[in-house]
């Protein structure tokens, strides 16, 4: 115990507690320390950048072990006291440890100490270089000689009233000099030279004002309706569930609300799927608007990312717009959140330590900030309509296609009783074929890339592994390699067995060899393919789109990517090659999944004057969510499989959390959550037991440990025990006390695991 004053610190450690440190007389840190404020500290033998969440008047360490703070990072809080407040929460929720989140919200730049403020460099003239350029030095080193009669012309003027400071700047010198630096180097040792930091982004900048939002198209009246009830509650948290068919003009409703939020002088944040930020949706934005936007997304390097973070800091960005982690983005003065797609799971981080889900932290940070979040999508989540149904959000609907388009027809296509070729069944090709010479463009969906998933032997029943999943390679004809689609394995594509030596075949289809089938059935037309493999540059997507925009390509054979946020107004049918996967998987999210993709993708069809056709391909055409879907539509079968997981006690009629682990062995892996489920049973029994209602463990179910379907994953062997609970408070104070016995356990061994709290794969 000491009675020191220590400054509360925050450090990206896997430990779940805050660290004291002396906070050290300010002229030798850089200022006083405020929470929120980034510190460099040391830890152990390291030293390490953490945040300043609070300050104290003692500590439990003794004052001799108690160790200063090196150096204050920023001259204002990075973390303002709600974000602060709003990352603690998450740690809370999440139960992972604070100094790793707050590590999560920032750029990597800032978590390696970049400055908060742009600095700009500047090279200017000293008054002994001034002297010394007079008397015609340097005599030697024509460089140094240019450089000092650069500055020269840029010298400080004693009396000046130039805006523009003195010296130059490197941008400014790479473009008059070559190799200047090492010249600038040698002045400055000469004393001639100085080298001056100065900030460049003026924090609190001028609202630039907005371009009028004339030029959209006037909103029909479910889109005028959905704008006044959000604009009428911009003073005020409020769920909002857009429900708005594909193609209905959610966009619009978007591009008017933040149009009302800029013109209230606040900013709006816009959260997108990974697939749906396409610069379609950007330009949408910087069309409308004439203000600075900050974009982040995970394509950006780490200086890019850093940039625009800062724009959104220094608050000249008004508009953020960006993927899963912009949900942390310093946006200034938010006047609204709207989360696009709010259904898709590139929301949810399943990797690595902080699993959090965008979305539902989304709608804490609007009510935090007292502001509307508004979710948007064709297929709300389950979750989310549930939420609608227990009155925690208000839904708004758009029930009508934006520009008169008619909505498609959906049909089945038996895949038991009729000849199938090459994937695709004779209805099919016989409506491709129809819908071509109408002049029509098809769109043939497949979730699967690669030529074929599997390469066998006929011979001897050989069929290509991967090494280290329980996977098989996929064939990647193009390029003439086997692939694993789990862990990046990648070999030769051999001709002959490996283990016979007679040759082998391809078995079944991805959609490289779609696209080849197409091409050789319908020669006369182009047939483009949309996937991760063909889409490598940022510019190839927009090439695939212009291509099918203007017309020249007739077939788009696509993945996923395809289902997102593009408008194909010539579309007028879609094939769904495989509907199936959806149906026997593990994960009792599957349906929904599947059933939003079905409807995501029908989407596509039909978004112009002629009506759309959708063909879906199945062996269980009597599937009964497959039904309602077809029957009534995603309304329907979101109806029937909320009573399937209500029955089931599935999220979200219970709480769900999943302890996941990974070991060299497959023995390991699950030995260690078959301890982890007996420290969890007697928890219950030494604290459940009695009749205290909030006892940890009371009402929680655990269920496994088991072993993942995919066990072995790049030489890893996965498991899992999940734990579930009818309401999130007991689940929680189970976590809460569970935690440290798990923590206890891994000591000693080799196996890594992760809590992930609402977990949204389940295998
Ligand atoms: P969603 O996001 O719901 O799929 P979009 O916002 O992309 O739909 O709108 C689909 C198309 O309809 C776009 O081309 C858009 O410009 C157009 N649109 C939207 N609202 C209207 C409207 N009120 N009148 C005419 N066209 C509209
Ligand atoms: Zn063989
Ligand atoms: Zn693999």
């Amino acid at each position: 115990m000491s009675s020191v004053p220590v400054v509360r610190v925050a450090l990206p450690t896997p430990l779940r507690r805050l660290f004291d440190y002396r906070a050290g007389p300010p002229g030798a840190t850089g200022g006083e320390i405020e929470p929120g404020m980034r510190v460099r500290v040391p830890f152990g033998r390291q030293r390490l950048i953490g945040v300043a969440t609070g300050t104290a008047a003692g500590s439990e360490l003794p004052e001799e072990r108690l160790k200063s703070v090196l150096e204050r990072l920023d001259p204002q809080p990075i973390f303002d006291p709600a974000t602060l407040a709003l990352l603690a929460w998450a740690a809370d929720y999440y139960h992972h440890p604070i100094g790793e989140v707050l590590a999560a919200a920032l750029p990597k730049a800032l978590r390696l100490g970049a400055a908060i403020d742009a600095i700009e460099e500047r090279w200017v003239i000293s008054p002994a270089g001034l002297e010394a350029y007079a008397r015609g030095e340097p005599k030697r080193g024509p460089r140094q000689r240019q450089l000092l009669a650069a500055l020269a012309q840029h010298r400080p003027e004693v009396t000046s009233s130039s805006p523009q400071p003195p010296g130059l700047t490197a941008a400014e010198l790479d473009e008059k000099l070559e190799s200047w630096r090492d010249a600038a180097r040698a002045l400055i040792a000469r004393g001639w030279v100085i080298a001056l930091e100065r900030p460049t982004v003026a924090t609190a900048a001028p609202m630039p004002a907005i371009a009028d939002a004339g030029h959209g198209p006037e909103p029909n009246e479910e889109q005028h309706a959905a704008i006044e009830r959000i604009s009428g509650s911009l003073a005020a948290f409020g769920g909002f569930v857009l429900h708005g068919v594909t193609g209905s003009g959610k966009t619009e409703v978007y591009l008017r609300v933040v149009e009302r939020v800029l013109r209230l002088g606040r900013s709006a944040l816009v959260l997108v799927p990974e697939i749906g930020l396409t610069p379609q949706l950007v330009g949408r934005f910087r069309q409308r608007f004439a203000v600075p936007m900050a974009v982040l997304h995970s394509a950006l390097t780490d200086h890019e990312r850093l940039l625009a973070w800062r724009e959104a800091f220094s608050g000249r960005a008004r508009i953020v717009l960006g993927t899963r982690s912009a949900v942390f983005a310093p946006a200034q003065g938010l006047g609204v959140i709207i989360v696009d797609e709010e259904h898709d799971t590139s929301f949810k981080q399943h990797e690595g330590g902080f699993r959090y889900s965008a979305r539902d932290l989304a709608v804490v940070r609007a009510q935090r900030a007292d502001v509307p979040v508004v979710l948007g999508s064709a297929t709300p989540a389950l979750e989310t309509l549930q939420n609608v149904a227990t009155g925690r959000y208000s839904r708004l609907v758009l029930s009508r296609r934006a520009a008169h388009a008619v909505p498609p027809r959906l049909s089945l296509v038996d895949l038991r009783s009729t000849v199938v070729h090459a994937g695709i069944s004779t209805p099919a090709l016989q409506a491709i074929e129809r819908h071509l010479a109408a002049g029509g463009q098809v769109l043939v969906f497949l979730n699967r890339r690669g030529y074929a998933p599997t390469l066998l032997c006929t011979a001897c029943g050989w069929i290509a592994p991967c090494r280290d999943c329980d996977a098989r390679l996929t064939v990647h004809r193009s390029i003439a390699r086997l692939r694993c689609h789990h862990c990046g394995a990648d070999t030769a594509l051999p001709e002959r067995c490996p283990q016979c030596g007679f040759a082998v075949k391809t078995v079944g289809q991805g959609t490289e060899r779609i696209e080849e089938t197409l091409a050789t059935l319908f020669p006369n037309v182009t047939c483009i393919r949309l996937d991760r493999d063909v889409v490598r540059r940022r510019g190839d997507m927009e090439e695939a789109m212009r291509r099918m925009a203007s017309g020249e390509a007739r077939i788009l054979v696509g993945t996923q990517m395809v289902t997102k946020g593009h408008d194909f107004p010539n579309v007028t049918l879609v094939v769904v090659l495989n509907a199936d996967q959806g149906f026997f998987s593990t994960d009792f999210r599957a349906p929904e999944r599947l059933a939003q993709t079905i409807v995501q993708v029908a989407g596509r069809a039909g978004r112009g004057e002629k009506a759309g056709e959708v063909l879906i391909q199945t062996e269980f055409p009597d599937h009964p969510l497959l039904r309602s879907l077809l029957a009534e539509g995603y309304e329907g079968f979101s109806r029937a499989a909320l009573t399937e997981r209500s029955q089931a006690s599935w999220p979200p009629f219970s709480r769900l959390a999943a302890v996941r682990d990974s070991a060299k062995t497959a023995e390991a892996a699950l030995a260690f959550l078959v301890e982890a489920r007996k420290a969890a049973e007697e928890l219950r029994a030494e604290r459940g037991g009695g009749s205290d209602p909030r006892a940890p463990g009371r009402g929680v179910r655990l269920l496994g440990p088991a072993p993942a379907a995919m066990a072995k994953r790049a030489g890893r062997y996965h498991a899992q025990l999940l734990l579930e609970s009818a309401d999130r408070a007991s689940l929680h104070r189970f976590l809460d006390a569970w935690l440290p016995a798990l923590e206890s356990l891994q000591s000693g061994r080799r196996v890594r695991w992760a809590l992930d709290v609402d977990p949204i794969d389940i295998f």
